[in-house]
């Protein structure tokens, strides 16, 4: 397996290292190795900073109110729009629409375009790696329309059969949804051509960038991607907070998706009128502090530079795939050509929980589970897996550290 070629930049990862508090506190007495940025990243100092700041001196409503708090509140909030919208390449902040993640807004488009587009007998597409976010959704949309959710398959190695997706777009598939990067493989999957040969077939694309964001660069308008996906929480920013991309001409079309304050023109017992996008699609108090915090996150990321964490990235990658492989017993799953960020296997005659309580005792912190991922863990065989997820703030020692625990493991399981 090789892992995504990507430029060797030195990467400062001492000094990111120490934005993060959370790596100064013990596990279980020992340096804390957190593996498991692929479930939620750690925070730096200056998000922490930032939700503290707008929880406390800062704090006021957004949109509302004609005080000083709830315009500095306002203005702080809609910058965060504008620095999401150049984070991701989109034309403006109208593309961008705050959710509480990426399920959320996931569930959004299928909701709102797929309620008014998906009729019976028409065609979802989803791959045979989605997590449970970019799967369920689409099933219930169908469920309700009478139409048929088609699955683009993959193969042993965790890629996609690429030779199949044209047979499997037709003139009655609307969309296709797809993982930028798999949670439950590290599979980087050709969402450009996918998007490419979508758009042919007369289908709209959905990229789930929420293992993406962290590790690649994402810019919708090289994609091509009609809508897209993430969740603060896994790109350093707060949780409760996600966004949702979308074309504006696609998202102007979109009917309301929740009712409530904020989300209207005019509210009379006989008729309302709607606000325009993206606030249509935004109905109650939105999650403020942790959109400012997100903005933050945003910031942070950019002056490390995404070229820089794809290459650190690729770097660990390699030299844990390397460590790993030397385990007696132990097998990968997802060996893509094309990968970043995880180290996901199975050892074998041991449960993957296991692997995670002995691992935990050595101040480790993996996931182990079927990572919401159950149709992969389907394909393999297996229950669940174990899974070592890399960011920023990982070092060959926490990947040495891990091998160290996995004998450990194969010792005392055997
Ligand atoms: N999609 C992928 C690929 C994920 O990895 C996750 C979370 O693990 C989700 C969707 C769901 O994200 P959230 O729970 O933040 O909405």
């Amino acid at each position: 397996m090789t892992a995504t070629a990507a430029p060797r930049i030195a990467f400062p990862v001492e000094r990111v290292r120490a934005d993060f508090p959370s790596l100064a506190v013990a596990m279980r007495g020992k340096p804390l190795a957190y593996l498991d940025s692929a479930a939620t990243s750690l925070k730096p100092r200056c998000v922490l900073d930032t939700v503290a700041e707008y929880y406390g001196p800062k704090y006021g409503t957004v949109r509302r109110g004609v005080y000083g708090l709830s315009e500095k509140a306002t203005a702080a909030f809609e910058g965060a729009r504008e620095k999401v919208a150049r984070f991701l390449g989109a034309p403006g902040p109208g593309n961008i629409v705050f959710t509480k993640g990426t399920t959320e807004a996931i569930n959004l488009v299928a909701s709102s375009w797929g309620r008014t587009r998906v009729q019976a007998g028409d065609r979802i597409l989803v791959t045979a790696m989605e997590h449970h976010a970019n799967i369920v959704p689409w099933q219930l949309l169908c469920r309700e329309k009478g139409a048929h959710l088609d699955v683009l398959p993959m193969n042993a190695a965790g890629e996609l059969e690429m030779e199949r997706l044209p047979g499997l777009l037709d003139r009655r598939t609307r969309l296709v949804a797809v993982a930028g990067i798999s949670n439950a493989l590290g599979t980087v999957n050709p969402v450009r051509e996918i998007a490419r040969q979508a758009h042919e077939a007369g289908a709209l694309v959905l990229v789930d960038a929420a293992q993406m964001v962290a590790h690649a660069r994402v810019d919708v308008a090289d994609l091509g991607c009609d809508f897209l996906a993430f969740s603060g929480h896994k790109l350093f920013g707060p949780c409760g907070v996600g966004v949702l991309y979308g074309k504006a001409e696609i998202l102007e079309s979109m009917p309301p998706y929740q009712g409530g304050g904020d989300m209207i023109q005019t509210v009379t017992f006989e008729k309302t009128t709607f606000a325009e996008v993206p606030r249509r699609f935004e109905a109650g108090t939105p999650a403020i502090v942790e959109v400012i915090g997100l903005g933050t996150a945003i910031d942070y990321v950019r002056r490390l530079g995404i070229d820089a964490i794809g290459a650190h990235d690729a770097e660990l990658l390699e030299y844990g795939t390397r460590l790993l492989e030397e385990i007696p017993g132990l097998s990968f799953t997802g060996t893509a050509r094309r990968k970043a960020g995880i180290l996901a296997f199975v050892l074998s005659g041991v449960h993957p929980h296991d692997i995670g309580s002995v691992l935990d005792q050595e101040g480790i912190a993996i996931r182990a589970g079927h990572h919401c991922a159950q149709p992969v863990m389907q394909f393999f065989g297996v229950a669940a897996t174990a899974r070592a997820s890399l960011s920023i703030y990982n070092t060959r020692d926490d990947l040495d550290r891990l091998a160290a625990g996995l004998r450990k493991v194969v010792a005392l399981f055997r």
